[in-house]
């Protein structure tokens, strides 16, 4: 049985206190009942207080370098990561792809540097509005998570979450509806099947882009949805945990 899933994107948003705060909400309000993992992702200057302070949560990193050691200013690496006992890493975000030049090429380096250093990779993939208005999404998440995954054994693929993320929903207030994701969901669970077998079976794939208690449970419903990758809503502790209790 694969994982329900629900991953906290803070982006670079609060300060240390507020921080701390968000955190203090979440494990005084957490009463998570449906079986589902919760993943925050603070900045990375957090990471450190996320793991002390958590004690129902998982911490995930926001990004990490391909490279393993060396004079890379500003960096971070995986082993670092897992020295820190952060257990996951989101991989591929489209404002990485869109801000910072994190290619396909790059991303599965990170993927690969991630799985070797046991933490798991949270791989974003999603078509642009142009890409959904020419009918490409389908493609275009395929050639993403090929190269991505590419040179992975099918054991590692199956350690590997995946976000489908729209980028026009991403933000924006504009939810792609149930229908929407889950035909996504399922083309990329046809897709993850055809290159590791039933192993896809076990692969966690989570929706990502204006997720809300509103609209979770109707997108958590859906048969490939096994949770979600939240930006804005993970910010409040409320509505992230509303959002945890929506399957
Ligand atoms: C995200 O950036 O991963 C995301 C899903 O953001 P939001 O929920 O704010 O659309």
């Amino acid at each position: 049985m694969r994982k329900r899933i629900v991953a906290g994107n803070w982006k670079m948003n609060l300060s240390k206190q507020e921080a701390e705060q968000l955190i203090t909400d979440l494990e005084s309000q957490y009463e998570n009942e449906k079986d589902c993992h919760i993943i925050i992702c603070p900045a990375s200057l957090y990471l450190n207080m996320a793991v002390e302070m958590q004690s129902n949560m998982s911490v995930g990193a926001q990004n990490v370098s391909e490279r393993e050691n060396g004079a890379f200013t500003g960096e971070i690496s995986c082993a670092m990561l897992n020295s820190m006992n952060v257990q996951y890493c989101i991989v591929g975000h489209s404002e990485r792809r869109q801000f910072f030049g994190d290619t396909d090429e790059l991303i599965n380096q990170k993927v690969k540097a991630l799985l070797a250093n046991n933490i798991t990779p949270i791989l974003c993939c999603g078509e642009s509005l142009g890409q959904r208005e020419a009918n490409e999404q389908e493609k275009v998440v395929s050639i993403q998570l090929g190269s991505a995954l590419k040179g992975l054994s099918a054991d590692e693929v199956a350690k590997v979450v995946v976000a489908y993320e729209p980028v026009w929903a991403i933000g924006t207030g504009v939810t792609a509806s149930a229908q929407q994701a889950q035909d996504m969901h399922a083309y990329i669970r046809g897709f993850l099947q055809d290159i590791v077998g039933d192993k896809s079976k076990e692969i966690s794939i989570l929706y990502g882009g204006s997720c809300k208690p509103a609209n979770a449970k109707e997108l958590f419903a859906c048969a490939d949805i096994d949770g979600g990758l939240i930006g804005g809503a993970a910010l409040d502790a409320t509505s992230f945990l509303a959002i945890a209790n929506s399957f």
